[in-house]
């Protein structure tokens, strides 16, 4: 007893925060470098590793003070955004949340393309719905928050894409200036959501192997005392807490049960590694007692993570892709997964596996989810779906286990690509007659019977 008395306090100095009024519990012990192994303290502000051996700041939480503290029936009372589960991210007190209302997405029960596929559980978490239209709204309301605690005025991106969206987005309403550097050849339509969100962004012409744009946001973190906020874990540890709140929410929505396989859109492998890091923390904590298989997919163009898998490479050791990526799917173009040595490992301690789909695949999944759910998703979006259908033939998948498909990013980011596989419609007068024929020679219906 005189033991168990002495122990407490010394827990409690040990993570170093006060309770008092307007200051949540911190249940971060201590960040640990996946590289050489070097403890940061949360009090330090550490970002990335001193020794710039680009190890991940892996953050490590004291899930016995978690248990403690916060049972699941007080989570449920909870607003819902995936705020609601504050004391498995790394935010120290609740005023410096940036928060868009990011999170609780819906867990659709996908019933006639589960029908059409024929399975009988199916069911797609609809993260289009995000602020900003992707689940990188959950990354960057994490990353921002901790750059407010910080006190960083200025952030830098290397992305065109969502995770620059979603950083631009969190950084106006945070007051913190962005600075996006995008390849040369980016296109408009991604550039014009960050202009408008008030990013500074600059086109960086590729002249060398080594991503540019990678390059400028290291030399402006390193010297320069920018706050790094992409979406891959060497760079920032706190985006990739974000989307544990995925599988936390994946638990709730199913009644407490765990999926027997999920399929994630993979790029540099964040997404993946959070969403298995989700998992961990609630069986860390008894709240589950299993993990589902944790499936990536990758576009045949660019897939040196499923590659590594298929090669059951050591995580530490996987290749980048060689060539320029060729794919659709233009949120899955990293050459190199970041996060893919955490990713590895969680695939092989599911049983999970990787999947390669090829760009017609992939356009075959948008138009699925689009004409048989009401979902408008883009490529990167659509490509967990590509991977079920893969994974079915391959016979991956029995019919009556259920099945999580993440839909990550909505179709409106990359309308070039709706008009490049659909095409434009038909123009008419105003006449019955010019519609009746044109319905069936463009569209192939008899609407006159
Ligand atoms: C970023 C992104 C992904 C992939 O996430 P990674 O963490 O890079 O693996 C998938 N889908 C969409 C829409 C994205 O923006």
């Amino acid at each position: 007893m005189i033991l168990w008395i002495t122990i407490i306090p010394i827990c409690n100095n040990h993570r170093g925060i006060e309770k008092h009024a307007g200051v949540h519990e911190v249940y971060v012990q201590y960040l640990k470098c996946s590289r050489c192994g070097t403890i940061y303290r949360l009090e330090d502000k550490p970002v990335m590793c001193r020794k710039k051996d680009l190890g991940r700041l892996d953050i490590i939480y004291d899930y016995e003070a978690i248990k403690e503290a916060i049972s699941l029936d007080e989570i449920k009372k909870r607003d819902k955004n995936m705020w609601r589960y504050k004391e498995f991210l790394p935010v120290p007190d609740e005023k410096y949340i940036v928060s868009l209302g990011e999170g609780y997405t819906p867990l659709i029960k996908a019933k006639r393309l589960a029908e059409h596929l024929g399975l009988k559980n199916l069911y797609l978490k609809e993260e289009t719905r995000n602020p900003t239209g992707s689940f990188k709204d959950r990354c960057m309301s994490v990353s921002v928050s901790m750059a407010k605690y910080f006190g960083f005025k200025r952030a830098a991106v290397a992305s065109s894409g969502n995770a620059a969206a979603a950083l631009a987005a969190y950084g106006a309403r945070a007051g913190i200036e962005v600075y996006a550097f995008v390849p040369d050849f980016a296109g408009y339509g991604k550039i014009a959501q960050l202009l408008f969100y008030g990013a500074k962004v600059f086109r960086v012409k590729w002249t060398e192997a080594e991503d540019p744009t990678v390059k400028m946001m290291r030399l402006l973190a390193e010297n320069y005392g920018f706050y790094p906020s992409p979406s891959f874990g060497p760079f920032n540890p706190y985006q990739i807490e974000g989307p544990k709140t995925i599988a936390m929410e994946i638990v709730e929505q199913l009644g407490l049960r765990v999926p027997d396989q999920v399929f994630i859109p993979t790029g540099a492998a964040s997404l993946l590694t959070g969403v298995y890091n989700g998992f961990r923390d609630w069986n860390n904590v008894g709240w589950i007692d299993k993990y589902p298989k944790m499936v990536a997919v990758q576009p045949e163009g660019n897939h040196p993570f499923v590659r590594a898998w298929m090669e059951r490479a050591d995580p530490d050791k996987i290749r980048p892709w060689e060539k320029p990526p060729e794919t659709v799917a233009t949120g899955l173009e990293d050459t190199f997964p970041w996060d893919g040595d955490a990713g590895l490992r969680a695939l092989y301690r599911t049983n999970g596996y990787g999947v390669v789909v090829s760009d017609p695949e992939i356009i075959e999944a948008m138009k699925l989810l689009a004409s048989m759910e009401g979902i408008f998703a883009e490529p990167s979006g659509a490509a967990g779906l590509a991977g079920l259908i893969k994974a079915l033939k391959e016979g991956k998948v029995d019919r009556d286990e259920t099945i999580v498909v993440l839909v990550t990013g909505h179709g409106l980011k990359d309308p070039d690509i709706v008009k490049k596989t659909t095409g434009d419609a038909p123009t008419i007068t105003a006449s019955p007659e010019e519609f009746f024929k044109a319905a069936k020679e463009f569209y192939g219906v008899n609407v006159t019977g």
